[in-house]
């Protein structure tokens, strides 16, 4: 059988696992990189992700720190803040206050010093004016509390921590992936693999693992986030199938955080089984929020101006997921139109137009047609008519009278033409992981004991998400902890 030998395995090759083996391989040690796919389909979730990242900045001066920014740009700009103390509300918030607490504080704590730290290593970013802005009052508004983004989204990301890591001398192995640890009853000393179809071992001192959650295996979804998750298309990577997490339970580790939750999203009904990193993110439909969300039997079925998209897209997938036949219509007309985001123009997408609700009707395939043309007529009449319309905040232009409310955001469906697009559930990630050692990143066991040699990052960190997600938090936890476990594992191996 082939035989490796490292000081520190990292299994995976997502942003998590690649931030893991560069702040191990700063500590002088020697670092192997194992990923499952082959190279054409590296890099896990992080090269499907859109690329907005989340981190706590007070000030322009701290925005400088992840990318250059003119005092020109300064001055046209209004950046918001994502105080720490608004980064973790929100997280608090979304996760009716579950979140761990100590996890929550060190990602909210070491988000803007990781994300210099990847400039360090050669990720650009970028204004994120495309996505999350409007001008207003003659200056471009940034909404969401995240005016950055990775250049080139996190294709992108997982490109400038490729050359990262080869500048490092990391070793990485495609094709390879871990089945087992080797674990003697007292510590791990490295992974069993499959690579090319062939049985291997890594050895090492110490191994990271950041393999991603178990959001590509049906059994698995079905088994932990119920009967009919396994219905759910997969946002991204096929390879995230629980294989970490299974290894780790394996020997003992703890289970930790919302273990029946996930990330999903409204994504095209017709959208393949899996992601395709030529489309990446486009196939989700994030502008829900100046629409109509309708279910098979004609009806509205959650409010869709409750907050920002950033702050209820995760949770909507899986609210579709719930509805007969699992999809929804978004139904928009041509007062919104051109605030639509650039998902809705792509060419792989399921849209019906008409120029009456009538001529609509029919067209939304699945959907009882008489209960929909009443739905809009009760929707229209609770219009709060005395509330400006205003996109860039959160307008209070709510409904009156009617289950669920539009909270935000709410006007009448009455200018043609209209344009429909059909939706269903896909999800991203799962919330449940195991439990880490807060200062380390170091597995825990069921007994609350560090297991020696064993750390993880990214997706398989439990106890940081529940119920809810506020968007570009993963790839900063990902960064955040896999820096944190990558040191650890090589402080362990020295
Ligand atoms: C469509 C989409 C859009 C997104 N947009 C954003 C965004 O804009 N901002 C944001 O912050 N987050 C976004 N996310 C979420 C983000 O991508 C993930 O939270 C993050 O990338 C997870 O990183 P990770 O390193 O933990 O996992 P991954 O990047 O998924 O990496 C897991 C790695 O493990 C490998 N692997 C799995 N099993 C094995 C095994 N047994 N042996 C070896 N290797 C294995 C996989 O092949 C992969 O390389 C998005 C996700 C998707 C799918």
């Amino acid at each position: 059988m082939e035989k490796h030998e490292f000081d520190v395995v990292v299994v995976g090759k997502g942003n998590a696992a690649l931030c893991a083996a560069l702040s191990a391989a700063e500590a002088g040690v020697k670092v192997a990189v194992l990923e499952a796919a082959n190279e054409d389909e590296h890099g896990g979730n992080s090269r499907f992700a859109g690329g907005v990242m989340r981190f706590a900045y007070g000030s322009v001066g701290d925005l400088r720190r992840v990318t250059d920014i003119s005092d020109e740009e300064a001055a046209g700009s209004d950046f918001g803040t994502n105080t720490r103390e608004e980064f973790l509300d929100v997280l608090y918030r979304l996760t009716s206050y579950r979140t761990d607490p100590d996890l929550s504080e060190i990602l909210v704590n070491q988000s803007l010093d990781t994300m210099a730290w990847l400039r360090s290593k050669g990720a650009r970013f970028v204004l994120n004016a495309g996505r999350q802005s409007a001008m207003v009052g003659g200056k471009r508004k940034y909404f969401g509390n995240m005016p950055i983004e990775v250049s080139g989204g996190g294709a992108g990301l997982v490109q400038y921590l490729d050359a990262a890591v080869k500048k490092a001398g990391i070793e990485v192995y495609y094709d390879t992936r871990a089945t087992a640890l080797l674990y003697d009853g007292e510590r791990v000393s490295g992974v069993r693999a499959q690579r090319k179809g062939k049985a291997a071992e890594f050895h090492a001192k110490a191994v990271v693992l950041a393999s991603g959650g178990f959001e590509a295996n049906p059994e698995m979804r079905a088994r932990y986030l119920g009967p009919g998750w396994e219905l759910a298309k997969v946002r991204g990577t096929r390879f995230n199938v629980g294989d970490g997490l299974k290894m780790a339970l394996e020997i003992g580790a703890a289970p930790y955080g919302n273990w029946s939750g996930c990330h999903a999203t409204g994504w095209d009904r017709y959208a393949p089984e899996f992601g395709d990193v030529n489309v990446g993110d486009q196939f989700q439909k994030h502008s829900y929020i100046f629409g109509l969300l309708i279910n098979a039997d004609g009806r509205r079925f959650v409010d869709e101006g409750w907050d920002f998209h950033s702050f209820t897209y995760a949770q909507y997938g899986g609210e579709v997921l719930k509805q007969p036949g699992q999809f929804a219509w978004q139904v928009f007309d041509s007062k919104v139109k051109q605030l639509l985001r650039s998902e809705y123009r792509i060419k792989f997408v399921t849209k019906v137009t008409a120029s009456t609700l009538e001529e609509l009707a029919p067209q939304l395939e699945g959907v009882n047609a008489d209960h929909f043309l009443e739905t809009v007529r009760a929707f229209n009449a609770a219009v709060k008519q005395d509330v400006a319309f205003d996109h860039t905040i959160k307008d209070g232009k709510c409904t009156v009278g009617i289950t669920p409310a539009k909270s935000n955001w709410a006007q009448k469906l009455d200018t043609p033409p209209y344009e429909a697009y059909a939706t269903t559930c896909g999800i991203t990630f799962t919330f449940g992981g195991l439990r880490i050692d807060k200062d380390s990143g170091q597995v825990l066991n069921v007994h609350f004991h560090p297991i020696p040699g064993l750390y993880c990052a990214g997706e398989m960190v439990g106890g940081l998400f529940y119920f809810n997600y506020p968007s570009g938090t993963g790839l900063v936890s990902g960064a955040v902890f896999g820096r944190l476990a990558g040191a650890s594992a090589a402080q362990a191996a020295k």
